[in-house]
């Protein structure tokens, strides 16, 4: 069977959204007019659904949402089928860490 793994690159796009969506809200806060935390909850749910749609375990389904990282690190394992979750960019793995 092939090996599954997660894109990074949707991984890095919805850590972004949220981020900035997370940025936004905070600022938007501390304004007299609070309408742009609402922009900033909006940028926050793309990356919501990004996560939802693109940061699965490919083996079970799982939403990984909480578990995905930014770059290699320590191996984390699926919440719900307990495969090591890998990415499509591995080769930067190992030879380092
Ligand atoms: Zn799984």
């Amino acid at each position: 069977m092939k090996t599954m793994r997660l894109s990074r690159k949707w991984v890095r796009i919805y850590l972004t959204l949220l981020a900035v969506g997370i940025a936004v809200f905070v600022v938007g806060a501390l304004m007299p007019h609070q309408g742009i935390m609402y922009g900033g909850v909006g940028i926050a749910a793309v990356g919501a659904a990004v996560a939802w749609f693109k940061c699965r375990c490919p083996y079970c389904g799982v939403p990984l949402a909480r578990y995905v990282r930014w770059g290699s690190g320590k191996a984390r394992f699926c919440p719900g089928c307990e495969n090591e979750i890998l990415y499509d960019d591995f080769k930067d793995r190992g030879k380092i860490g």
